[in-house]
């Protein structure tokens, strides 16, 4: 027996109204995105939450209904299909596993490492990754994983047209960066083919549910393969899913959690469940304060870390 570990079934729904309140109030200080147009006009107190517990447990506040673009977290999913595809030997021929102390679409960290990606939570370690989908153009390499995820997590992503077009209307020169490096190193093939493929599967859209139904994917390994792999995305969710800041919320939480730039944040509790976080407005590091707050709150109350 475990001195001191309180499983999640203790969690009350009136400890998550209470974080969510909390969690609201601190979003003010986060400032939305402006270099994806649509983002920056979401409603910032919009905040919603969902846990799922493996024994079919599950707690939600806010608007279960809202949709919203997954962005960097597909980055564990599309590492968890094509690790379980390719195998390891293949996928880190194409990306390391180092953390990294730069921002997430770092040209810099790039170049400095030659071209080689460091991680797969990191831009350019997802952009290696989603050269690697198979299909012929971007379209058919996104509908794959996308079916891919609907399938084994039974949720309903879709690809949103408003935010793709969003993103297209505003072109990334980092990401752009980012691609011609990779591909200059012999990490890309088919550079535009890539980059399109990698914004369409950030602009998947997701409800709170299916976020959560995601995070099980990493909790319920079918087979010894689907095992290893999970835990792979797992440990790299933990040491660099919130980019710079992913050291330090290990120590002050300790959980496995990935965050993307809509607001959108996914923490696994191993061998319990899942939390799935929406709160838009984010940190310097571009990780969303709500989200964050909520997180450190469940998991320090509830006593949820991995090392206790
Ligand atoms: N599509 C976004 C980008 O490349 C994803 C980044 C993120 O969510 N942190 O900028």
């Amino acid at each position: 027996m475990n001195i001191g570990f309180q499983p999640i079934y203790q969690l009350t729904q009136e400890q998550v109204n209470t974080w969510v309140e909390e969690g609201q109030q601190r979003s003010q200080f986060g400032q939305l995105p402006s270099y994806i147009p649509q983002l920056a006009q979401v409603n910032p107190q919009e905040f919603v939450v969902k846990i799922l517990t493996l024994q079919g447990q599950s707690h939600q506040a806010g608007n279960e209904a809202l949709r919203f673009p997954v962005m960097s977290v597909i980055k564990c999913f599309l590492l968890l299909n094509r690790l379980l595809e390719l195998g390891e030997e293949r996928v880190f021929q194409r990306v390391g596993v180092q953390p990294s102390d730069q921002p997430f679409n770092s040209l810099k960290q790039l170049e400095s490492d030659g071209g080689w990606p460091r991680n797969p939570m990191i831009n350019s370690g997802a952009i290696a990754l989603a050269g690697l989908l198979p299909g012929k153009d971007a379209d058919t390499r996104c509908q794959y994983l996308c079916s891919w995820l609907n399938q084994f997590a039974n949720c309903q992503l879709v690809l949103d047209p408003d935010i793709l077009e969003s993103v297209r209307s505003a072109p990334n020169a980092k990401n752009q960066a980012l691609v011609s490096t990779l591909a200059a190193a012999g990490y890309v093939e088919h550079p535009e083919i890539t980059l399109d493929t990698y914004n369409q599967i950030c602009c998947l859209s997701a409800t709170i549910s299916d976020l959560a139904k995601l995070g099980l994917l990493l909790l319920q390994p079918t087979n010894l393969p689907w095992e290893i792999a999970s835990r792979t995305v797992k440990t790299l969710m933990l040491t660099c899913g919130l980019y710079e800041t992913s050291g330090q919320f290990a120590v002050q939480v300790g959980v496995p959690t990935k965050s993307g730039v809509s607001g959108a944040v996914l923490s696994i509790i191993p061998r319990q469940g899942a939390i799935a976080c929406y709160s838009p407005p984010l940190d310097q590091q571009g990780n969303s304060i709500g989200s964050l707050f909520f997180i450190e709150k469940m998991v320090r109350t509830l006593n949820l870390s991995l090392f206790n």
